[in-house]
């Protein structure tokens, strides 16, 4: 059984400024619970749901913490989110993600009508925007969604490398 410790994490949180609500903005938010995911020993990836200028869902990855593997990031922002406006169509929010959705993410993505898709960094093994496969390709769906990558790339990339290298290192000298 691989025991579970969380270990500190050598990065900080940012502070954007909120005048300029953009999508770096958001995403800088996400990459904060990413940070908070870190510090409970979770892989560090974060999400955040913006809806008229307002952040209505956020969230960390605790699939470690609830023993749950539906616990991403992405799902737990989404079902925020959805409490918050009282409606389960996300089709005016955007949802930003510090890595490019799993299957499952990118497929709530699809269901819940996401209008707006924002992810940090692709995921060539198992992201499904466009890095292994994409939701957006499915021929009969009728919802398509906006898929932006790229923003705050570098960091939100370093943050999980630097996860998982540190966390094999500690494995290695226990
Ligand atoms: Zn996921």
């Amino acid at each position: 059984m691989d025991s579970f410790k969380p270990f500190d994490c050598p990065f900080d949180k940012v502070f954007p400024s909120e005048l300029l609500r953009d999508d770096l903005y958001f995403m800088k938010l996400a990459y904060n619970q990413a940070i908070r995911a870190w510090k409970l020993g979770e892989v560090p990836i974060g999400a955040v749901i913006e809806h008229k200028g307002e952040v209505i869902g956020q969230g960390h990855n605790l699939v470690e913490g609830l023993k749950d593997p539906t616990a991403h990031a992405e799902m737990i922002a989404v079902t925020q989110a959805s409490s918050r406006i009282g409606d389960w169509r996300m089709n005016e929010a955007t949802i930003y993600v510090t890595k490019e959705p799993c299957p499952m993410c990118s497929g709530m993505m699809i269901m819940a009508r996401f209008g707006r898709v924002v992810y940090a960094f692709s995921d060539p093994k198992m992201g499904g925007m466009g890095g292994a496969y994409n939701v957006n390709d499915l021929e009969k769906s009728n919802h398509r969604t906006e898929v932006v990558s790229g923003i705050y790339k570098k960091e939100c990339r370093e943050l999980v490398q630097a996860f998982f290298k540190i966390k094999r290192a500690l494995k290695e000298n226990s």
